[in-house]
């Protein structure tokens, strides 16, 4: 993992302080680590609101990526997408711009902090998939009235975060990783997570490997979470799942993060910029100091590390808590950092400091991935249309411009369930027809000329906008069906 050291042998860290409570929260931690002997240069540099009303479209400065580059240690405060400014997310730009593709979010009890789950000894790790999935932000209005997302989810990102959760199992002495999906719907993309799961876990036999369905892990955390250790997770499952175990210890004044990528990492708090309560003083900085303790681990800070953490504990322990905690005799953001500061050197009553090493990043070629099939053969393709017809009505003009093809309709659905042939479903059908064609010679492949030749034809009639060919991998059929169809 790169690190980056001056001439003083300080390690140079990117700072960001970000919007709204950002401020206020990274001060308090940068003031805290500056009391310490940790040996660091901050390198302060903007992303996020200002930096989009200055009209940078992505939001992050080319300083700021250079200093990223630079130095791969990044201490960042949340970033806001003002309204009206900017197409993207400044943390996903900087998610994506440097491959950090493994979100780490720690939550274990505090003993000091009370809530509904105190004493069940929560200690749990969600690594989520940091860059895939939903986020990735592919999206089109396909009709006026239809919107698409597509998650792309591949074999080389489920190899990447699957190896990380059970390389971090391993730096953190933890026994068992859970793979959470929702591979019983989408089998395919979900399933592929489930899928490389399964086989990468047999490279860690010394590690209890257990597949979950998401929905049954929601509930399963909130009843029995003193069951989970790592939980892996897909981009858009991980984002909920992670919200809901912070939850579980305190809430999002205590939920850190860690951004982990080959190039860079970054360390933040898992919550926003808090607009409602920016400004006050009364914010809860814990979750970035707790940020700011995972990133001295990581740059082999150790000492300093377990020293803030001991703090931050004992000040708990105290009894000394922001206004999200205990609205009673609160203390302010900076009569908290204060304690801390006050604290350093003491030590919690009710903790062990769990055993870490440095995690071992896992191995994966910087090359396109190309994952290959044995076999595989062209089925036949879908095509998307827009019409006011009806099912019937489109079935039939589509059989007739098939009769000279090599392809034949075999089915239309809406909105997912088959409407052609009728099954007698009772779909409430809109504008939006997923027409499949498939070869007349089923052991054919279906040849591109074949499917924009008849694409052609269509044009004339429909109005369509997107084509998906039907693949069989390796004698698989690479494509789901819709309901009713077999
Ligand atoms: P939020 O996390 O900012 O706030 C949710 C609620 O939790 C609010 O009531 C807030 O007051 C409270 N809260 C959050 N952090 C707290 C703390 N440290 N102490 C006490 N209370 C705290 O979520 P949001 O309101 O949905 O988002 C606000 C903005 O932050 C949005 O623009 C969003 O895009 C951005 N955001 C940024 C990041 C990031 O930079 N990593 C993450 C999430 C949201």
């Amino acid at each position: 993992m790169k690190t980056i050291k001056d001439k003083q042998g300080k390690t140079i860290i990117t700072y960001i302080e970000g919007d709204g409570i950002g401020p206020e929260v990274m001060s308090a931690a940068r003031k805290i680590i500056d009391e310490t002997n940790a040996k660091i240069s901050w390198e302060p540099c903007v992303a996020g609101k200002k930096v989009f009303e200055q009209g940078n479209q992505s939001g992050v400065p080319q300083e700021t990526i250079d200093s990223i580059k630079k130095n791969g240690v990044v201490f960042k405060g949340p970033l806001e997408t003002p309204v009206g400014f900017g197409q993207n997310s400044a943390n996903v730009t900087l998610r994506k711009l440097f491959e950090t593709y493994a979100n780490i979010r720690p939550v274990r009890e505090l003993p000091s902090v009370i809530t509904p789950f105190s004493g069940r000894n929560i200690d749990l790790v969600i690594v989520r998939e940091n860059v895939e999935d939903l986020y990735a932000g592919i999206e089109y209005m396909q009709t006026p009235g239809v919107a698409e997302s597509l998650k792309l989810i591949t074999r080389k990102g489920c190899e990447k975060i699957v190896r990380l959760a059970f390389e971090f199992a391993i730096s953190e002495g933890r026994k068992k990783v859970h793979c959470a999906t929702k591979a019983n719907i989408m089998k395919l993309s979900e399933g592929l997570l489930k899928k490389t799961f399964e086989s990468v876990a047999s490279r860690y036999p010394e590690i209890e490997a257990k597949h979950i369905i998401i929905d049954n892990c929601a509930h399963q955390l909130v009843r029995f979470p003193e069951e989970f250790d790592v939980i892996v997770t897909t981009n858009m499952n991980g984002d909920i799942l992670s919200d809901l175990t912070s939850g579980l210890i305190g809430g999002l004044g205590f939920a850190p993060s860690a951004n982990i990528g080959k190039e860079a990492a970054m360390f933040e708090a898992v919550h926003g910029s808090a607009p409602d309560i920016a400004g006050k003083n009364i914010v809860n900085p814990t979750a970035v100091i707790l940020a700011g303790v995972m990133m001295l681990r990581h740059i082999g800070e150790l000492e300093a590390a377990d020293q803030i953490q001991q703090s931050i504990l004992f000040t708990l322990e105290q009894g000394i808590y922001t206004s999200d905690v205990n609205k009673t005799n609160a203390v302010s953001t900076t009569e908290f950092t204060k304690a801390v500061i006050n604290n350093l050197g003491k030590k919690p009553k009710g903790w062990v400091d769990r055993e870490t090493k440095q995690m071992r990043m896992p191995e994966i070629k910087n090359e396109i991935a190309f994952v290959k099939a044995q076999t595989r053969r062209c089925l036949g393709f879908d095509i998307f249309l827009e019409s006011g017809s009806n099912a019937a009505e489109i079935g039939s003009m589509l059989k007739e411009m098939t009769k000279d093809s090599a392809l034949t309709l075999k089915m239309i659905s809406n909105r997912g369930t088959k409407v052609y042939p009728d099954m007698g479903a009772y779909t409430d059908c809109i504008d939006h027809w997923r027409c499949r064609f498939v070869a007349k010679d089923p052991s054919s492949n279906v040849q591109s000329d074949d499917i924009t030749e008849l694409t052609k034809s269509l044009s004339s009639k429909f109005e369509w906008m997107h084509i998906e060919k039907l693949w069989e991998f390796d004698g698989e059929r690479s494509f789901s069906l819709s309901q009713g169809e077999d």
